[in-house]
């Protein structure tokens, strides 16, 4: 029976424990399962490298979530992004975007060219750029929308009809949006991934990734093999963590939407910030973009200070509520100054400030703001 959005995330993630009845499911910490006299597996289980019942759960759970054939769980994000290009072969052209998640830049920089593959980098919110940028060898489109730091929003439907043309794959990085925002499928992607440790997960207390597939091809086994014969995996608890953030993850975007338009608006007004970085704010370049492929906008925003990255580390420096973390996700709001986390090969301006707002009452975190910007 099709539930709506809020019924499976609760429901998708419970495993029912036969041996007490327990409400919570059980974590399965066994590496071995056991046989059958005519040598079968009963139970489909066999080695936990392959499939551990937490795991499988947790794929389904997403798989279902996206509207995907099937899903698969890494030990992070970033093992993910690696996967998906190590099933692509030396001599491949992929397009990625200019603002993306810093580390898959030095991956496939520092890991991947050296591999085999060339990759041009595009702003992928506008679609000439990437068109240009297209080769007769290209074989995946990479986008991540809204795009972390800078959350520029990308056209999905443009880009999977550029990807179509030229035969290419199109991978959606949809960590910022979950699918409870936005569903990339809906709009052609054929690849979704997630770092789950960011809202998936939603605690700040598991690391974890996972891929969805559209449908399940040859591109797809080329993702499925590795993960059990190299073993990426998460462990066991992760998964269970994970599947634990997802029972409540609707009801979590719900609130972290209206707190980050509550404090992007404020932000908006305040005469020490030169400009928002926030699509659900009406003066952002991609705010009737975002809000044809998304329901509302999340907690993640950027601001530019007016001054340099000392006036920048200056506003950090003050916040009380606000906690200075990397990551975001969690119940917790953090500020981050993220130039000076990326290092010396960082396209961050300087003066920039990302702020994952949180699930605290809006009027403290705006009040924590204001003091901060006093
Ligand atoms: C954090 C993040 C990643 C990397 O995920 P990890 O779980 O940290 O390895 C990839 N993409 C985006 C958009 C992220 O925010």
């Amino acid at each position: 029976m099709d539930h709506h959005v809020e019924t499976t995330s609760v429901d998708a993630g419970f495993i029912e424990d036969k041996t007490s009845g327990g409400m919570a499911a059980p974590i399965y910490l066994a590496t071995t399962f056991e046989r059958d006299a005519d040598g079968s597996y009963p139970l489909g289980f066999e080695y936990s490298r392959d499939a551990n019942p937490n795991r499988t759960q947790l794929e389904r759970a997403m798989a279902q979530l996206e509207g995907g054939e099937s899903a698969a769980a890494f030990a992070s994000g970033s093992a993910v992004a690696m996967t998906l290009f190590q099933a692509l072969k030396p001599g491949d052209h992929v397009v990625a975007p200019t603002d993306a998640y810093f580390g898959i830049r030095q991956m496939l920089d520092k890991v991947f060219v050296p591999w085999g593959l060339s990759v041009t980098y595009a702003d992928t919110s506008a679609p000439d750029l990437v068109e240009a940028a297209l080769k007769d060898n290209t074989a995946m489109i990479f986008v991540e929308t809204p795009s972390n730091p800078k959350l520029q929003v990308t056209d999905i439907r443009l880009m999977a009809s550029l990807a179509r043309r030229n035969n290419a794959l199109l991978v959606c990085d949809n960590t910022v949006a979950t699918p409870v925002l936005q569903q990339p499928f809906h709009h052609g992607a054929d690849i979704v991934i997630h770092s789950t440790t960011k809202y998936i997960g939603g605690h700040h207390d598991s690391m974890g990734g996972v891929a969805i597939c559209r449908q399940n091809d040859d591109y797809w086994n080329r993702v499925r093999f590795p993960q059990k014969i190299c073993g990426a995996i998460p462990s066991p608890f992760n998964a269970w963590l994970t599947l634990w953030g997802v029972s409540s993850l609707v009801y979590r975007m719900r609130a972290h939407s209206a707190n980050g338009l509550a404090v992007a608006r404020f932000l908006e007004r305040h005469n020490r910030i030169e400009k928002v970085l926030y699509p659900g704010l009406e003066s952002h370049a991609g705010f009737d973009t975002a809000a044809n492929q998304m329901s509302s906008f999340g907690g993640l925003m950027s601001v530019l200070v007016r001054g340099d990255a000392g006036s920048a580390m200056s506003v950090a420096a003050r916040v009380e509520l606000f906690r200075r973390a990397t990551s975001f996700g969690g119940a917790h709001s953090l500020i981050e100054h993220r130039a000076s986390v990326e290092g010396p090969n960082s396209t961050t301006p300087p003066n920039l400030l990302r702020l994952a707002v949180g699930l605290e009452n809006p009027q403290d975190l705006i009040a924590d703001l204001e003091q901060a910007l006093a």
